[in-house]
């Protein structure tokens, strides 16, 4: 704690099972000031299930740009806040991240309080390959740019943990066997709640169970990586590149003196060839 400030506690909370609220986390959100919540009526529930009383505000992704600096102001007049979002770690696919850089940026402590998330707990229980993983969190929901990311995130080789809503997982599976084809996959589905289900097999038999059970309830999708293995990058033919160069703005001298070093060749003979191309010499 630094003297006279507040301090930020990032509370996780249970992502379904309330016995998966930690101990800690009922001391911090007691003994707090003041509670921040993404939606404070969902939260109320939970806290009044732990006999929490305390003030709350709200936090929240259409909010945090105006509530952001009011929650840091209160910190560093000695305001103790604990963030919690609507589920399992804030900062975590949700705005708590926003919250925590801010505070940090204004010399204020932040003490992260785990429990429960999403992500991990998919993962742990995928029989995928947990380390090393990559999460990828929401995919984006316009079809242009998810595309685009999916073609990013192609040759990743790691375990990939995604988060998706249920209305526009088929979708995205549909997205996902175009971009990086039939892989192995895991969908995990209602995690730590009484209909709990781990889907494993492969992106199509994933689509074939989707058509005969529609999705209903929470999902975290754990896609197996890429085994693909990259051609190594072709080199560019020695003139093309000086043109290229030039194009972006290099002058001919400059140009050829570069290529000429990097392909190992005289600056003569690459003068000449490109004279030839030119016609200037017959
Ligand atoms: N902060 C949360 C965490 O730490 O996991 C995640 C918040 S994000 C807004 C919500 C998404 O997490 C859901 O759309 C779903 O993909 C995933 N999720 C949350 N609870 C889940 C559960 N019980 N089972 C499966 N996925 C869940």
């Amino acid at each position: 704690m630094v003297e006279g400030k507040g301090t930020l506690y990032l509370c996780a909370t249970p992502i379904g099972n309330l016995s998966d609220m930690t101990p800690r986390a009922v001391e911090m959100l007691k003994a707090a000031d003041l509670i921040a919540a993404e939606d404070t009526r969902h939260t109320r529930q939970l806290l009044t299930h732990f006999d929490i009383h305390g003030p709350m505000i709200s936090y929240h992704e259409h909010n945090k740009e105006r509530q952001g600096p009011i929650l840091i102001e209160k910190m560093l007049n000695g305001t103790n806040i604990a963030l919690v979002s609507d589920a399992g770690f804030p900062g975590i696919a949700d705005p708590g991240e926003a919250l925590a850089k801010e505070a940090i940026a204004a010399g204020i402590t932040v003490v992260p309080v785990p429990g429960a998330n999403a992500a991990l707990t998919g993962l742990i229980g995928s029989g995928l390959p947990c380390s090393p993983f990559f999460f990828g969190g929401f995919l984006p929901k316009s079809k242009k740019n998810r595309r685009e990311k999916l073609a990013e995130w192609k040759h990743i080789t790691c375990t990939i943990v995604l988060y998706e809503a249920p209305h526009r997982i088929v979708d995205v599976l549909k997205d996902i066997l175009n971009a990086w084809g039939d892989r192995p996959m895991v969908l995990a589905r209602e995690l730590t709640k009484i209909h709990e289900e781990f889907f494993r097999g492969t992106v199509t038999t994933a689509l074939n169970f989707l058509a005969e059970n529609p999705p209903r309830g929470e999902f975290v999708v754990v896609m197996g990586g890429s085994t693909d293995i990259q051609e190594p990058e072709k080199l560019m033919d020695p003139l093309e590149k000086v043109r290229m160069l030039m194009a972006q703005g290099t002058d001919k001298k400059s140009a050829l003196g570069a290529v000429a070093k990097e392909y190992k060749i005289p600056k003569r003979e690459l003068y000449n060839r490109l004279l030839k191309e030119e016609g200037e010499v017959k």
